[in-house]
């Protein structure tokens, strides 16, 4: 952020009177930009004992799959901006179940709630965003072509709590390592 959005004056970073940490501040009228992070809410939707994955058709990690997720609007509730993300990713419609994982990634400023939700029926195809959504069996789960760690930890918690018989809300940190920005670690809260 270099220019204020209300003044189009320049900004800087400095700690506010009465702050403990730096801010983005325009020098003209003061305003403070505060940045935050930013919550991703989505859908693990069900279909039986199968569950419906995307194959992303942009970019990062096109051609990988995923759950149906993006950034909660202003406005609306992390449920409804789940089912509101599974209908425009998946064209799919779902009644929102409750809670399931709850992930920090606070290397980039990011919150997961992703819920467990079940599909209203069959007739979903791919969004803008997707190149192709499909129901999977476990068995049939492409472990090696997920695209983000967060959505392969919550797959993992989810059919091993399934086999447990059921779904207690998860959460847990995915931090990226400083030495190898390609390696995650993960922690899992309440984990033996
Ligand atoms: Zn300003």
């Amino acid at each position: 952020m270099n220019y204020c959005s209300l003044c189009g004056a320049e900004i800087g970073v400095r700690v506010p009177e009465g702050d403990n940490r730096p801010r983005h501040v325009c020098g003209a009228c003061g305003t403070i930009h505060y940045q935050n992070p930013k919550v991703v809410v989505g859908c693990i939707p069900e279909w039986g004992d199968q569950i419906l994955l995307c194959r992303r058709a942009i970019e990062p990690r096109l051609g990988f799959w995923t759950l149906p997720a993006g950034f909660m609007e202003r406005g609306e509730t992390t449920q409804d901006g789940a089912a509101r993300e599974t209908f425009e990713e998946a064209q799919a419609r779902v009644d929102v179940i409750d809670l399931y994982a709850l992930f920090n990634l606070p290397h980039i400023d990011q919150v997961y709630m992703l819920f467990r939700s079940r599909l209203l029926d069959l007739n979903f195809g791919p969004g803008e965003e997707s190149l192709e959504v499909r129901l999977f069996d476990e068995a049939e789960i492409p472990w090696d072509e997920i695209a983000f760690p967060v959505v392969r930890e919550t797959l993992k918690l989810y059919f091993a709590d399934r086999k447990a018989g059921g779904y207690p809300l998860r959460s847990g940190d995915i931090t990226r390592s400083p030495e190898e920005p390609r390696r995650y670690r993960v922690r899992i809260y309440g984990d033996r």
